[in-house]
């Protein structure tokens, strides 16, 4: 997609941008992922950017397709022949339209010249048309009358069907990490979960912990009715992450992860929670109780031995040298510890100055 900035506000000529505008507001809607950012935008920079795309501009540009669709025939046609003839829905169909339009735009802003609405939709009956190929003195076939090179060359990649065109992608890190397999709606639940831990990042790095907040939680509410909760465990996940960094948010913190192991039904995931909110704890000057969350949770989960790892870690972090010491050498002699155990004690012993060759290496 071309590249355009446009900063808050921003008037786009003939084109309405404002807060109460129809088609801007009808995609905020499909984009409800979107809408804390656009409500609280003034806590951000004149341009906003996330991974090098802008949210809000999405949401503009598809809304101004969308005012089109309301009084353009010539759009609406194109429009609907793209949900027949190329399977898309709607929200891809007038993103693939947004997409030439934006390409189409930023030409007009180059060159100074006004919006010609002819040509813009003589543009739009070659999406799903491949002109990869086409000679550059041919006729366009837009047909335009014009030399191909002087129309639509530049356009190839603009008109490109994709059927999830108009999602919201706002980076790969929690819930999507390679390009999408089987999801063909660009509204899929999947997306807004991602772009909203996406924008919970960014708001942090912006110092808006509140908007974080809010983002975060409005994704552990999605995710909960998502799927069967399928996700749920993960958005509880990243809003501990989240608390666990800002010292405001440390009751949070402690509620979240309490609310987290009650809900998990894997066990090594419960376990590391409890590690994590033990540590927490420890962390926090209150190492009576961090010791009694991994005694309990020695006596609940015996045969996971990276969480005694973890204990010993916990205690010399807190300057218990000697305790931790104890503990690893007790860890090492068991007979059944797994092997990413036993080689994180024996390197941990000797972080602490231990002679290790020493000692009994049954692996
Ligand atoms: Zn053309
Ligand atoms: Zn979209």
């Amino acid at each position: 997609m071309t590249n355009l900035f446009i900063t808050k506000g921003e008037n786009l000529g003939e084109f309405s941008l404002e807060e109460g505008d129809k088609g801007f507001n009808t995609v905020l809607n499909e984009h409800p992922e979107v809408k804390t950012l656009f409500g609280r935008r003034d806590y951000y920079p004149e341009t906003l950017t996330i991974n090098g795309v802008n949210p809000l501009l999405h949401v503009m540009i598809e809304g101004i397709i969308e005012n089109q669709l309301q009084s353009q025939s010539g759009v609406q046609d194109i429009y609907s022949k793209l949900q027949n003839e190329q399977n898309l829905t709607p929200h891809a169909a007038r993103a693939c339209i947004a997409n030439v339009f934006l390409h189409h735009f930023s030409e007009v802003l180059i060159e100074h010249q006004p919006f010609d609405q002819e040509t813009f939709v003589r543009r739009l009956s070659l999406i799903g048309t491949d002109v990869s190929k086409l000679n550059r003195n041919d006729r366009c076939p837009c047909g335009s009358g014009a030399k191909f090179k002087r129309c639509c060359s530049s356009y190839a990649e603009s008109f490109i069907v994709s059927p999830l065109a108009g999602r919201m992608d706002l980076g790969h890190e929690s819930y999507i990490f390679n390009t999408p397999v089987n999801i063909e709606d660009p509204l899929d639940p999947i997306f807004q979960l991602e772009a909203r831990y996406q924008i919970a990042k960014y708001m942090e790095s912006h110092q808006d912990l509140d908007g974080a907040v809010k983002v975060l939680k409005e994704n552990i509410a999605q995710a909960e009715t998502h799927q069967g909760g399928k996700y749920s465990e993960n958005a509880w996940q990243d809003y501990i992450f989240f608390c666990q960094n800002h010292e405001q948010l440390d009751q949070e913190f402690l509620y979240a992860s309490d609310h987290l192991i009650s809900l998990t039904n894997d066990d090594e995931q419960k376990g590391n929670v409890i590690c994590d909110k033990a540590d927490f704890l420890a962390k926090k000057g209150d190492i009576e109780t961090a010791e009694t969350e991994y005694t309990n949770l020695f006596v609940s989960m015996p045969d996971y031995y990276f969480y005694r790892y973890r204990y010993a870690l916990m205690l010399s972090v807190n300057d218990r040298d000697d305790d931790a010491i104890k503990v690893l050498t007790d860890l090492i002699t068991i007979k059944e510890i797994d092997e990413r155990t036993h080689r994180e004690a024996f390197a941990l012993l000797e972080i602490l100055g231990v002679d290790t060759s020493a000692l009994p290496n049954n692996l």
